[in-house]
């Protein structure tokens, strides 16, 4: 009677165990599938990741460019505009203009676009003295610097005339453009548009200024037609450097 007692409770200990060795191992199971999936969760994002950059990469890049701001009016509602569309351009600005829109400037640069030197008083570098030229320059650039916290070295020349033989403090690198619609001699919005339009192509630099009304609303329209068109805006030095 005794011996059948503790074959009995032995039988009733070993299933017991054998429970518990085999929850153990589900458990086990149920966390390696856990990590499992969850690693190949991580891949599949990475792989999606990748493909977004590849898809940046393949798209054909354009530049939007503009000179003579910033303008009071003008500028913040384009800011705004490009803003709204999630693109970045590039303003060359006059630096007898900053001067009371600081703020401006300022929202310029946090919102990631490019800013430029185009001269403190819009003039004709060639006609200075190297002097005289670099002032102009430094001038500009050292009141981007201090709303900004970057001084620029990248210069659109007033009517495209500059010296490569000017040597001032800071080096200056000039940047031109390919596609010129002349939007300062027409209001006609959709006339400048097309002229953008019907001509751009990959790396193109698109001239236009931000201190009148219709080539603000043109430039936001040449956004969203070349957008439409697969095209992806950078700043000028994402389309130098690269
Ligand atoms: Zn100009």
């Amino acid at each position: 009677m005794k011996k059948r007692n503790i074959s009995k409770s032995l039988a009733v200990i070993n299933s017991f165990l054998f429970l518990m060795i085999l929850s153990l191992q589900i458990q086990k199971l149920e966390e390696n599938q856990k990590k499992e999936s969850a690693s190949e969760a991580m891949m599949m994002e990475e792989d999606e990741q990748l493909k977004t950059e590849e898809n940046s990469d393949m798209k054909p890049k354009i530049a939007l460019t503009f000179d003579d701001g910033p303008h009071p009016v003008y500028t913040p509602m384009l800011l705004e505009g490009l803003q709204e569309r999630r693109v970045n351009a590039t303003f060359f600005l006059i630096g007898k203009n900053i001067e009371g829109n600081e703020e401006i400037v300022k929202q310029m640069a946090e919102q990631g676009n490019l800013i430029g030197n185009h001269t403190y008083n819009h003039v004709k570098v060639s006609e200075l003295s190297a002097k005289e030229a670099c002032e102009e320059m430094m001038m500009t650039s050292e009141l981007v610097e201090q709303i900004t916290g970057e001084a620029t070295c990248y210069i659109r020349p007033p009517f495209g005339v500059w010296d490569d033989s000017l040597d001032c403090e800071i080096d200056m690198i000039s940047v031109k453009w390919t596609i010129d619609p002349l939007d300062w001699t027409t209001k006609n919005v959709s006339e400048v548009v097309e002229k953008v339009v019907t001509h751009a192509e990959e790396n193109d630099i698109i001239l236009l200024h931000d201190c009148y009304e219709s080539s603000v609303q043109a430039a936001l329209q040449i956004v969203d037609r070349l957008q439409a068109e697969g095209f992806e805006f950078v700043t000028v030095d994402q389309l130098i450097l690269e």
